[in-house]
């Protein structure tokens, strides 16, 4: 840093190089990312609450009141009004808070030397950063031929270490829905711990399924559910960073809260301290604002440009893994491998990304890509040599 500032003007003159270097979502040529282009109305309320600090409620009472109330409308949305969480960074965050309520809980019940989770093959790697963190044994699941979590799997996995088990509603790679009814079951009849990351799904598949969309059941309506990870900032629309982790009943939060002792609050469980209340009143404002009508709005186009994709795809020489289940669509090709297609398909400008089981180019059909890019980007893909 120089001893002397530099002008207003100079940054924004310098910020606005860097911005140059970086790819929009508007351009609709980001076709690998989870996240879209943020609501103006969620902006606008971002902005808003800049100052405002969620690790410190008693100073931001306002800011407090929306986090409770929009805890409550997304506890709703998932089947349980009576819910108790939190607005913080993202599904990582989430995934990791949901780990540590299930072992400290499962350590409150009883002694356990070496902890283990259950997740799917097909599980972000945030539950790896949450094992280690929170010295886990993690064992994943089988898949089965429509990679979801097989539940023969699960069983031969459970053992008496065993403090959770994670279905996840929407996965990170190909948009599938776990069997969370018979995870759910099972948990029951186990006394485990149930998590289900519906991160991506959690802003879509209810409104879908309201539009009368088949979906699987997936969340609190089912009783072995203890925790949802639902993130505002992917079909949400929400600014980054907004995630949301909601949990059954308040003593999973209690089972991980500390003392706070120069605070306005006695306890907190999250795992930031200073914690932005932007995000939360970015959140509360788009869900008033968007409605059920409005999202489900979103999540049926996403769905219909996704049925265009896939159907482009079909009708080339690329094949697809999987019908896509929500709005991700996976495909191979026989004469090129995943990496080549999405180096050629950067020379295009397109930013592709890559599914890790199988291994396929993997695209996000988010709000901002629509008909015309996926058409554009069906005639590059079709005159890749
Ligand atoms: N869970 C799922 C299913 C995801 O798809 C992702 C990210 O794509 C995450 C968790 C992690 O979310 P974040 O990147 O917001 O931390």
């Amino acid at each position: 840093m120089e001893n002397k500032g530099i002008s207003h003007e100079e940054v924004l003159q310098s910020l606005r190089q860097f911005k140059k270097l970086d790819m929009t979502h508007k351009s609709g040529k980001i076709l690998g990312s989870m996240c879209t282009c943020p609501h103006p109305v969620g902006v606008e309320a971002y902005k808003m609450f800049l100052e405002s600090n969620l690790g410190d409620p008693g100073l931001f009472k306002g800011t407090q009141k929306m986090e409770d109330e929009v805890i409550t409308m997304l506890g709703e949305l998932l089947g349980k009004r009576d819910v108790s969480g939190h607005i913080i960074t993202g599904g990582t965050e989430a995934n990791i808070m949901a780990m540590r309520a299930a072992r400290n809980s499962a350590q409150h019940k009883r002694h356990i030397d070496e902890p283990e989770i259950i997740v799917p093959k097909s599980a972000h790697f945030s539950f790896k950063k949450a094992a280690d963190m929170l010295c886990l044994n993690l064992h994943e699941a089988e898949l089965d031929d429509d990679y979801r979590m097989k539940m023969d799997s699960v069983r031969e996995l459970i053992t008496e270490n065993t403090v959770a088990v994670v279905g996840v509603a929407g996965t990170t790679e190909l948009g599938k829905i776990d069997p969370i009814a018979e995870l759910s079951e099972l948990c029951l009849e186990r006394d485990i711990y149930l998590h289900v990351d519906a991160a991506f799904g959690g802003f879509s598949i209810p409104f879908l399924k309201e539009a009368g969309h088949d979906f699987p059941e997936f969340d609190f309506g089912l009783e072995g559910v203890c925790s949802i990870t639902i993130d505002p900032h992917k079909m949400g629309l929400a600014p980054i960073p907004t995630g949301g982790i909601l949990f059954r009943e308040k003593k999973y939060l209690e089972a991980m809260s500390v003392k706070t002792p120069y605070l306005t609050k006695d306890r907190q469980a999250t795992i930031v301290g200073t914690r932005t209340g932007a995000s939360t009143a970015a959140t509360w404002a788009l869900m008033k604002y968007m409605g059920r009508e409005g999202y489900t709005h979103v999540a049926e186009r996403c769905m219909e440009v996704t049925s265009i994709l896939a159907q482009g795809i079909e009708e080339s020489d690329f094949k697809l893994v999987t019908q896509p289940q929500l709005n991700v669509v996976a495909f191979t090709s026989d004469e090129m491998s995943p990496d080549e297609i999405s180096s050629k398909l950067k020379d295009k400008g397109w930013a592709v990304s890559i599914a890790s089981y199988p291994r396929a180019v993997r695209i996000i059909v988010m709000p901002h890509v629509k008909e015309e890019h996926v058409e554009t980007f069906l005639k590059d893909l079709n005159e890749l040599e």
